[in-house]
């Protein structure tokens, strides 16, 4: 398989990741974007995108141009209205970009800050919520990308709709393999993107939106004309196109890599996939002799956080460029309090590529440890 050059180097990261050849290749053509079939493909990207979360009933898909993080900010200044008042879970990267969005956006907001190694904890978040009945929504990570860990969005669901507020989940690195039920917890919105988990090229933001709540979203209120998912929602309704030059190659690689995850046995058997290239990735590491940052209790398998070895002196710096040379790409930490580096175990990728990799590792640090 790593014979493939389309796999060198292999993208062991969070996204842009491996993707698959079937995904890639139907890219190899131009739509117009008022062609029928290009127009009929945005259908099946909407349709498709509900499904994965069972949110046909109650939810629409809109899909918007860029990387996830345009689909965050477009969702905050579509539906925090300036009287509204957003709560914000952070414990990473992600968390705290939320908070940026929204002080740019110029909304309410205020934010509970957690440790890069522990989840949202539900008391504080129970608490905080019943005590300020001001508060409209609140906004969380599902898997924290930084870090690699799983926040418990169900029970914060139960919570927050329980208090009759609003929740916004960031699931940009969850959807499509970490499960997430709208019928079962009709929140406002889901957030993610084309290039994690389902596995598609990076190029598209979407937001996965209440009917009711993007109804009530008002132009007026919306700071931004591009990020305006009311008038990006009411173009799909409307005509089924897009507002603006669609990224149409990537329309396509997105319609068939929901293809593949549909023709995989939908997201439960995609986090089972998952999990396999996590247990041998963690596993081979292990012996290798690194340590997870994270407890095993709260870490999703989505992407892994690793330590630096103690006793060879081996930057994660080093490790990057030394795997680089042998066809690996792998990902630097994120984290703020300490030297690390994550690989991820999302993509068109197996345990056989993990594997592979462990391989790597262990001819780098024998080398290091000068035994080979
Ligand atoms: C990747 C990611 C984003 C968005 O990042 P982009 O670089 O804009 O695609 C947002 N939140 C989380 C949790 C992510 O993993």
């Amino acid at each position: 398989m790593t014979a493939d050059p389309t796999r060198t180097p292999l993208l062991l990261t969070p996204g842009p990741l491996t993707t698959h050849s079937r995904t890639r290749s139907v890219m190899l053509k131009d739509w117009g974007s008022r062609d029928p079939a290009f127009v009929d493909m945005t259908r099946q990207l909407r349709e498709r995108l509900l499904t994965v979360v069972n949110g046909a009933p109650t939810h629409v898909a809109i899909p918007l141009q860029g990387s996830g993080t345009f689909a965050v900010e477009a969702t905050l200044a579509s539906l925090i209205k300036p009287d509204d008042k957003l709560l914000i879970l952070s414990n990473g990267a992600y968390g705290e970009r939320m908070i940026d969005i929204a002080r740019r956006l110029n909304r309410r907001f205020l934010a509970l800050h957690w440790p890069e190694h522990l989840p949202i904890d539900l008391q504080q978040v129970d608490k905080a919520v019943a005590l300020d009945p001001t508060i409209s929504h609140v906004a969380l990570v599902h898997c924290e990308t930084t870090s690699g860990i799983l926040n418990p969005f169900e029970q914060i669901a139960s919570i927050v709709l329980g208090h009759g507020r609003g929740l916004i989940l960031d699931a940009m690195s969850s959807f499509g393999a970490l499960p997430i039920d709208l019928s079962k917890f009709p929140i406002t919105a889901v957030v993610a993107s084309s290039n994690k988990c389902l596995e598609g090229v990076p190029g598209i933001g979407f937001s996965i939106v209440d009917k009711s709540a993007i109804a009530a979203a008002k132009r007026d209120n919306i700071p931004s004309l591009s990020l305006d998912l009311y008038d990006q929602w009411r173009g799909f309704e409307n005509n089924g196109q897009w507002r603006f030059t669609p990224p149409v190659q990537v329309v396509a690689a997105l319609v068939e890599a929901l293809r593949l995850l549909e023709e995989e046995g939908g997201p439960a058997e995609r986090l089972k996939r998952y999990q396999r290239n996590f247990s041998t990735l963690r596993s081979g590491m292990e012996q290798l002799g690194f340590r997870m940052f994270l407890d095993a209790a709260v870490q999703a398998p989505i992407i892994a956080t690793f330590l630096p070895l103690d006793d060879v002196d081996l930057r994660s710096d080093d490790l990057f460029v030394a795997l680089h040379t042998r066809g690996f790409s792998i990902y630097p930490g994120k984290l703020t309090m300490r030297d690390s580096f994550r690989i991820g175990c999302i993509g068109a990728v197996v345990p056989s590529d993990f594997e592979a990799l462990i391989d790597a590792c262990r001819e780098i640090v024998s080398l290091k440890r000068g035994r080979s």
